[in-house]
């Protein structure tokens, strides 16, 4: 294999798919007008630009284009959904539920409302990482005002059964928010059948370009209203000013429509090449460990505890080979994954694991050439560790 470092970190961010780029580029040079511009054709024409694009969102999640706010990304998407939603409603209660395994865009946002006098339920999961529908239940308050669940975890893959949480919510009238950065272009969504009010999405997850997300709006059933975060010449329905960028909404757009396209096929030979992955190590290497539940996992994901090494190692071992530890690091000290320990893992098995992220355009052979580098190295180091 060549010198190239083969890349499965796709849940950390994805390639721009070079379709993707070819729409995007004659928008910087030809069509750079400003698509609040109401007085010529530079203006129209960027403003056409961004109405194809947000059909092609609103088409991949069954929403209406009218409900499509942009943003800067999910992490901004996040933010208005759930601080816009809770001073909206503050007159109706202050209680919001979510779970401990959520991105720190959902956390610590939830965390800063406490500040204003919100109260927030951060649940448990189950070993497996999937929320216990009863004990969510059990926890819905007279003055819960909104439920926001991750549909497919960041790090360990696992996808929330949102269906069944959006009937719960409709029938207790709370607002549900799902971040949808993983899943949207990877697994089906339909916003009505999930119940769904308000959904993050983040283009760069799904081959699109960074720097840009959405948050879909429900206008209907109820009709969601929101407190806007960020004030200006009151674009986005006032939900979000600033001028639209208008080659990555394009860039959006065009990942969106491609997702749609190929999303069955594409998953199926992803889900093929993960588990050539799993089989592979497994055949080679004893006590290795999923985390999660692999029945309800993003097609791409897999988070591994091997046991008797650790993942900074692994890391340090494996240059030609792009993958993730999963944990945060600070400055001074790496502290182990929230997630892999609220599904269960000790400090130890959780600085023994790792995160492989497959997507679009790894290859049979790049998966086979992983599994005998990983092999090799674990075997290193489990013998180093022993000895
Ligand atoms: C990446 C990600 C985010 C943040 O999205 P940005 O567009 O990078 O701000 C939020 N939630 C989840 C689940 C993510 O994977």
């Amino acid at each position: 294999m060549s010198t190239k470092i083969i890349y499965l970190d796709n849940q950390a961010t994805t390639a721009v798919d070079p379709r993707v780029v070819e729409k995007m580029l004659p928008i910087f040079t030809e069509h750079y007008g400003n698509a609040a511009s109401r007085n010529h054709s530079f203006g129209w024409a960027a403003e056409e630009l961004v109405d194809i694009a947000r059909e092609h969102i609103g088409d991949l999640i069954q929403a209406d284009s009218s409900e499509i706010i942009f943003t800067s990304g999910a992490t901004e998407a996040n933010n208005l959904a759930i601080i816009g939603a809770a001073r909206q409603n503050r007159q109706n209660g202050n209680h919001i539920i979510t779970l401990k395994t959520e991105h720190k865009a959902v956390l610590d946002t939830c965390e800063s409302l406490e500040k204003e006098g919100f109260s927030i339920s951060y649940l448990d999961v189950q070993n497996d990482g999937i929320v216990d529908l009863d004990k969510l239940e059990s926890s819905i308050k007279s003055e819960t005002i909104l439920i926001s669940i991750i549909h497919g975890n960041n790090e360990i893959g696992v996808i929330q059964p949102v269906a069944d949480i959006g009937k719960l919510c409709k029938s207790k009238g709370i607002l549900f928010h799902v971040d949808a950065a993983q899943s949207v272009g990877k697994i089906s969504i339909n916003v009505d059948e999930m119940g769904i009010d308000l959904l993050s999405i983040s283009a760069h997850k799904m081959y699109g370009p960074k720097g840009i997300g959405c948050l879909y709006v429900r206008r209907k059933n109820p009709r969601v209203q929101l407190k806007a975060i960020i004030f200006g010449g009151g674009h986005e329905r006032g939900l979000r000013s600033g001028t639209l960028p208008v080659p990555l909404i394009v860039g959006f757009g065009e990942a969106c429509r491609i997702c749609q396209e190929s999303m069955i096929e594409e998953s199926a030979k992803i889900t093929e090449l993960r588990n050539r992955f799993l089989n592979g190590l497994n055949d080679r290497l004893d006590n290795i460990s999923v985390n999660g539940s692999m029945e309800h996992r993003l097609p791409g994901n897999l988070n591994l505890t091997f046991n008797s090494t650790n993942g900074e190692s692994m890391i340090m071992g494996l240059t030609d080979i792009a993958f993730s530890t999963g944990s945060a690091c600070t400055s001074a000290t790496i502290a182990p994954s929230y997630v892999l320990k609220a599904i269960g893992l000790s400090d130890k098995q959780a600085y023994s694991s790792v995160r492989f992220g497959i997507g679009r355009f790894n290859t049979g052979e790049e998966i086979d050439y992983t599994v005998k580098r990983i092999s090799e190295t674990v075997k290193r180091l489990r013998g180093v560790a022993k000895s």
